[in-house]
């Protein structure tokens, strides 16, 4: 199957180069269920290879296993929300054979088309745009919207990019394999902090802090260095 080997290749190789974590078989039977319909052939690549940790793309949206569970129950309820809202409008309705990929801050999402093929465009939806009848295609396929997501749109750094991804990756990691406490072995409850300021070589990278409730007191480490002892 050539063709569809070639829909996995540009999607591995982007995960390789972020080492990337990927679903295990049955998580991906579990997106599968929760959308209720088949997904795309580039989507479940996605999942395979990237759905663990999203090599730390898109930081702050909803993007992988362990936080897409409700994400076409979100989609469906934001939109019958906007009906509610502008009932002289024409408001979207998301197709039966959408398979809804991302929620950014509960107002706007990302689908793709299952009967589009193996390869479909991605479209999104937003609150707020001037269309609220009709999607947009943001990105040509799955691939590129992944590789949109490795190119800065702002005047961050190619380094600084690179911190803050490998610090998203982390987190989303800890899910997976949580973390003890280095001295009591508890439970840790984890949060990100982000400090500005000017002349600091710091400034902008992520902290981790981890709070130990057993004890009250917390660790911190960057963000980028997940390998490094709490301190
Ligand atoms: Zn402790």
């Amino acid at each position: 199957m050539p063709e569809n080997d070639s829909v996995s290749v540009r999607i591995e190789a982007l995960a390789a180069q972020l080492d990337g974590w990927g679903c295990t078989p049955e998580e991906i039977d579990e997106v599968r269920r929760a959308q209720g319909v088949d997904l795309p052939r580039s989507y479940e690549t996605f999942l395979r290879v990237l759905g663990r940790d999203g090599g730390g793309l898109m930081g702050g949206t909803e993007v992988c296993f362990g936080e897409i569970a409700q994400v076409r129950r979100w989609a469906i309820d934001l939109l019958e929300e906007n009906r509610a809202q502008h009932p002289d409008e024409e408001v979207f309705r998301l197709p039966d054979d959408a398979v809804v990929i991302s929620s950014h801050q509960g107002y706007v999402f990302e689908f793709v088309r299952t009967s589009l093929g193996d390869d479909p465009p991605v479209e999104w939806w937003s609150e707020g745009s001037t269309s609220l009848g009709r999607s947009t295609v943001g990105a040509a396929s799955i691939a590129d919207w992944l590789e949109r997501e490795l190119v800065a749109r702002d005047r961050r750094s190619e380094e600084a990019l690179r911190s803050h991804r490998r610090s998203i990756q982390a987190m989303r990691r800890r899910r997976f394999q949580p973390e003890m406490c280095p001295t009591c072995g508890g439970n840790l409850q984890w949060r990100g902090e982000i400090v500005y300021q000017a002349g600091d070589p710091n400034s902008g990278r992520d902290r981790q802090i981890a709070m130990c409730a057993a004890e009250g007191r917390s660790f911190w480490r960057w963000g980028d260095e997940p390998d490094t002892p709490l301190r």
